[in-house]
């Protein structure tokens, strides 16, 4: 049994210090997508390199959030996200995503919220949508 000094008290890991029943039952979870695509953001100015035609291998996370209350003991199960987020998925993987409908000008920015749109009537718990254009630069949509 590990122990930590807290205040003065002894508390023993792997023993509940919280009653069960007094933690809230919500959750967010998240599943990771990744696709190949290329692009050209024609808003930029003058001179920009992303202007120029080039590709990403995009993440994108979706979460979802909210109370757990299922019999099954989880809030949505993740084969459901990966289902109403496949149709989307087949319009953006190895695309031109400048030509994909309502991406002519295919940020981060307006791709999160183009994938929001058009995914939150199938995923109604989803809270939020991630897209990441490289391991370092990623945007964040809530609706
Ligand atoms: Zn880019």
């Amino acid at each position: 049994m590990i122990e930590h000094r807290s205040h003065s008290r002894t508390i023993s890991a792997g023993k509940p210090c919280i009653e069960e029943a007094k933690c809230s039952n919500r959750v967010r979870l998240a599943r990771e997508f990744r696709f190949e695509a290329a692009h050209r953001l024609p808003n930029v100015p003058e001179g920009h390199k992303c202007a120029r035609l080039h590709g990403h291998s995009f993440r994108v996370d979706l979460v979802c959030e909210g109370e757990v209350e299922s019999h099954e003991g989880w809030l949505v199960d993740f084969a459901e996200i990966k289902r109403a987020f496949s149709p989307l998925l087949e319009q953006l993987d190895h695309r031109y995503l400048n030509d994909v409908e309502g991406l002519d000008n295919p940020t981060a920015e307006n791709l999160a919220k183009w994938i929001w749109i058009r995914l939150k009537p199938a995923l109604p718990l989803l809270a939020e949508v991630i897209v990441a254009e490289t391991c370092t630069a990623r945007c964040e949509y809530r609706g």
